[in-house]
């Protein structure tokens, strides 16, 4: 009962009619956007963003992001449109940032997790664009089963949701590869709650010093021995360890670790920027926005290949790469290894 429509080559209008029809009847579709795919349904209908809870196995206090494709949606769905909101979106609208405001009355509890607040962001994929505009204002988290990695191709969306939800478009491989920057524009000062696809620097140019929650950093050490599997997200079904800290001490440390789980017995996989020997290795590719796009992808592919433990070498938090160790260490259960 899953329809998978190919739009790999372009947008097809007609298509795009029969699923907007679909979004507006309160049912669910998984769709390409410029950072993950995003498991959509109208975001002011409670029985359909109730079945996206539902279908992710996504805690209900929890909140969605809301998708527009017009920037006049946002009167509908904030209550207040502050300064900065207005340059922000001028200046990276439609892109991979997502800002809180405000709630109106319009958006039912379910879609924010029963707060005060709604996010907001508009996406750049045409995909994404289209579909929404030919229907409303679309509630999208992203497209996985809650706690796995997040979805960069439609293959991850079938693997995850294949026979729960009714239409899947298939986009290719998404281009950005981890999820929006959040800002919070409700108090005195921006705060970053959810480092993502657009650096903070560039926020920073346009509103000035942007303040970060405490959860962003998720700092290393201290967190490293807590419960884990509490904070299980982004995980594959191997165990993640990453690897930080200056780039040779980096290199020692993994060849050292491949061998010493190989020699219990366990199948190692490395991701890493350049190569290692391993069991399995995934190459990042070089620049950061080259990590940022392979990163989820090469988390669930590794664990296709059988690893029991995937090594991940560790990035500078710096543009795209505050964004990626972010992931790095939740999907570990903060095993953070500082080399
Ligand atoms: P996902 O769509 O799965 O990438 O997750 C959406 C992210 O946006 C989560 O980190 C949410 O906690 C965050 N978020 C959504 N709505 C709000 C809100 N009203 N206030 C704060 N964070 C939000
Ligand atoms: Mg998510």
């Amino acid at each position: 009962m899953t329809i998978v429509i190919n739009m790999r080559d372009g947008i097809d209008e007609r298509k795009i009619k029969v699923v907007a029809r679909f979004i507006l009847e309160g049912k669910l579709v998984a769709f390409p956007t410029e950072t993950v795919y995003g498991l959509g349904a109208n975001a002011l209908n409670v029985s359909a963003v109730r079945r996206i809870f539902e279908a992710k196995g996504r805690p209900t206090d929890n909140p969605l992001i809301i998708h527009i494709a017009d920037f006049s949606d946002l009167k509908r769905l904030a209550r207040e449109i502050p300064r900065e909101a207005k340059l922000l979106a001028e200046r990276f609208w439609p892109g991979p940032l997502t800002i809180v405001l405000p709630k109106a009355e319009d958006v039912p509890d379910v879609t924010t997790g029963g707060l005060d607040t709604v996010a907001v962001r508009m996406p750049s994929h045409p995909i994404a664009l289209a579909l929404i505009r030919a229907s409303t204002p679309i509630a999208a988290p992203s497209a996985n089963i809650s706690g796995k990695p997040s979805p960069t191709l439609a293959e991850h969306v079938v693997d995850d949701f294949y026979g729960k939800i009714e239409v899947i478009i298939d986009g290719g491989e998404t281009n950005v590869g981890v999820e929006s920057t959040v800002v919070d524009l409700t108090s005195d000062k921006p705060v970053l709650l959810r480092p993502g696809g657009l650096p903070l620097e560039e926020i920073e140019k346009v509103v000035g010093e942007v303040e970060i929650h405490p959860a962003v950093m998720g700092k290393t050490v201290g967190i490293a021995r807590s419960p884990g599997m509490k904070y299980r997200h982004y995980s594959p079904n191997a165990q993640v360890i990453v690897v930080e800290g200056e780039r040779e001490r980096v290199r020692r440390k993994i060849a050292q670790l491949v061998g010493e789980y190989r020699s219990k017995g366990y199948r190692v996989g490395v991701m890493a920027t350049e190569k290692y020997e391993a069991n399995e290795f995934f190459y990042l590719g070089k620049s950061e926005e080259e990590v940022a796009r392979n990163l989820f992808k090469a988390l669930r592919a590794l664990d296709k290949r059988g690893v029991d433990i995937i090594i991940a070498e560790g990035v500078e938090e710096r543009g795209l790469g505050l964004a990626v160790m972010n992931r790095l260490r939740k999907a570990s259960g903060y095993r953070v290894i500082r080399a």
